[in-house]
């Protein structure tokens, strides 16, 4: 079997299904008024429909119509209570539909917001290793299964197995042959069920899977678009799309021939029985050893029986279904964020930005060590500035320090005090990152804006955005600062992403400020609003930026240059310059690349 979901820890075959389902039944507690009341107007809603056959049948053919008994001669009578207990049944069945429809709705709520909360408190590596699709799914559609498996589950299981009992009973109670008689396909229809119900499950998720690929190839293709066009790849993409199509229409045939083919069979098993009913029934009749009504009523009994069974035979499969997603769903909740705070964490009030980072070494996965023995310090107030080539470890340098990851060996501390002990709200609240990618909510851009702070006045977003540049290209927007933006909104340049975000960080007001490569592939008079934006931004706070542009870096007190994870070389840009090592390479490079760039421009 091939392993269904890469980082997952549990495969589900090996799952403890009964201990799932016992965590499930703990969490039904909170809903327990609700389900029974859904179990208790599901039982009268069955109790006053078990009344209508033997009205339907007995009374109305065997009293009413044969003249005598307690209703010998009174048709209408017996009409009437007929309607009278259809009308009840139908009444209790409301009910509990409307219940039903309100607590889906609830539990369906509370556990999106469950997973969805949990999810929220696992650190940022869990999202890296994860695609969206699937922590989308896991919210959505898991949450959905185990809805119908609180709702309609744990009810229907309960009334159908009631049922089952009380019409068995009634069957025996009235001709216990005759139950024997109805009983004979039995055998065969538990068989089919067993044979075939496992190969329409498999079916049915195989076409399941064949759906997900061919939306993931429609959601890749779109997204992708850009890329598509620029390579002229359409036919391409049509083939990949046709065949994932082709996979899929064969997957959903096989499923369709299969149900097409063993839910008549198992309808004609049905009703096998109620034509040995009648056969023997009717005999009976003939022989005057039964009346033409208890018949009657026992094979609109027998059907009763049919739908419960073909319940209980289901919800063996549609049980493991609901486990998996349970423990999908608790997998979330049980998780352990790598980045934990600690319960004595430290809160830090005032922060005066005094980074020293020692001896650090780190990597993401166990083994490959990404820093080596990194340290350097940043002074209250000071900017420093980290260069080197690209995959030199400069953003994961950046990262350690804001903690969005934690150091291997070696320590990192703020103001002396090792970020590890320092709780998350505070460290949050002093360090302000603005990175080349700039990710913009669906809202306002004043709400953009004022993410960090969505208490503050107008006036305030408004002053950030002046001292970010903003403000000019923001007031020309069709609705300014209510534009609305992010997917589906207006659509930002690359520049005007950027002095949004560094609107957001203005307004944040971090002690410490952390820009990665924030002035990448812009032109020159948007980088020169930019770069503007960013002196007064860094002014009264401890920097650490990484740029691929070295002017950009022109005003840092001094500069750290890595190589492969290590730190090759530090001073100010001056001294680097002297001593005529990597620091001198790169500006050398650097300048050349910016010649050659300017040759192909003019
Ligand atoms: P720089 O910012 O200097 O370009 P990075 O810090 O982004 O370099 O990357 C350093 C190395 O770490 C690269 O080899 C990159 O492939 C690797 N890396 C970055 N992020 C991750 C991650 N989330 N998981 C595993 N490896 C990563």
């Amino acid at each position: 079997m091939i392993y269904p979901e890469e980082g997952r820890q549990v495969c589900p075959r090996c799952m403890k299904k009964h201990a799932i389902f016992i965590r499930l039944l703990s969490l039904a507690g909170k809903y327990k008024l609700s389900l029974f009341f859904i179990v208790l107007f599901m039982l009268l809603n069955s109790a006053t429909g078990l009344v209508i056959p033997y009205f339907q049948g007995t009374v109305l053919f065997d009293q009413a119509l044969a003249g005598t008994g307690t209703f010998a001669g009174k048709i209408g009578l017996v009409i009437l209570v007929i309607i009278a207990f259809r009308t009840l049944s139908l009444l209790f069945g409301v009910m509990f539909g409307i219940m039903i429809a309100k607590l889906a709705a609830n539990v369906a709520f509370d556990l999106k917001s469950s997973v969805f909360t949990a999810m929220q408190r696992l650190s940022l590596d869990f999202f890296m290793r994860k695609q969206t699709g699937h922590l989308m799914t896991r919210v959505n559609n898991d949450a959905h299964e185990l809805q119908y498996f609180f709702v309609d589950g744990m009810s229907y299981f309960i009334v159908n197995a009631m049922n089952i009992i009380g019409i068995a009973a009634v069957l025996l109670w009235m001709d216990w042959r005759l139950t024997l008689i109805c009983l004979i396909p039995m055998p065969l229809v538990f068989w089919l069920v067993r044979k075939a119900f496992p190969k329409l499950w498999r079916l049915s998720w195989r076409r399941h899977r064949r759906v997900s690929a061919l939306n993931s190839i429609i959601s890749d293709t779109i997204r992708g678009s850009r890329v598509v066009k620029a390579f002229g790849k359409e036919q391409m993409e049509i083939g990949r799309f046709q065949r994932a199509n082709d996979a899929f229409s064969g997957a959903e045939q096989n499923f369709n021939k299969m149900s097409g083919t063993v839910f008549p069979v198992l309808n004609l098993l049905t009703q096998t029985g109620g034509i040995l009913i009648w056969a023997f029934g009717g005999w009976k009749v003939m022989q005057g050893q039964m009346s033409f009504g208890a018949v009657l009523t026992f094979v609109n009994y027998m059907y009763m029986l049919y739908g419960p069974i073909q319940f209980m035979n289901n919800i063996v499969g549609w049980w493991s279904y609901c486990m998996a997603a349970a423990q999908r769903i608790f997998e979330i909740q049980d998780a352990v964020p790598d980045v934990a705070e600690r319960p004595d964490a430290v809160r830090l009030p005032d922060m005066k930005g005094d980074i020293e980072v020692n001896n650090v070494t780190f990597g993401y996965e166990p083994n490959k060590a990404i820093l080596k023995n990194v340290s350097l310090r940043a002074k209250p107030g000071q900017m420093i500035g980290v260069v080197g080539h690209s995959g030199a470890g400069k953003s994961t340098l950046v990262n350690l320090i804001s903690r969005l990851y934690d150091v291997t060996e070696g320590e990192i501390r703020i103001d002396g005090v090792n970020v590890k002990d320092i709780s998350m709200a505070s460290l949050r609240s002093h360090i302000g990152i603005v990175s080349q990618d700039v990710y913009v909510f669906s809202g306002t851009i004043a709400e953009n804006i004022a993410y960090a702070n969505p208490d503050c006045t107008t006036e305030d977003i408004i002053h950030a955005a002046k001292i970010a540049n903003a403000h000019d290209f923001i007031e020309k927007l069709p609705d300014g600062y209510d534009t609305l933006v992010g997917s589906g909104g207006y659509n930002l340049s690359g520049g005007e992403k950027q002095r949004l975000s560094i609107a957001r960080a203005v307004l944040h007001n971090p002690k410490v400020l952390i820009l990665d490569e924030a002035t990448a592939s812009l032109d020159t008079e948007t980088e020169l609003q930019i770069q503007e934006a960013l002196d007064s931004l860094v002014k009264g706070r401890t920097t650490i930026a990484i740029a691929h542009r070295l002017s950009t870096l022109r005003n840092a007190d001094y500069l750290v240059v890595m190589d492969r994870g290590k730190v090759v070389e530090a001073g100010t840009h001056d001294e680097l310059m002297e001593r005529k090592g990597a620091y001198h390479d790169l500006v050398r490079k650097h300048d050349e690349a910016l010649k050659m760039k300017e040759g192909v421009i003019a």
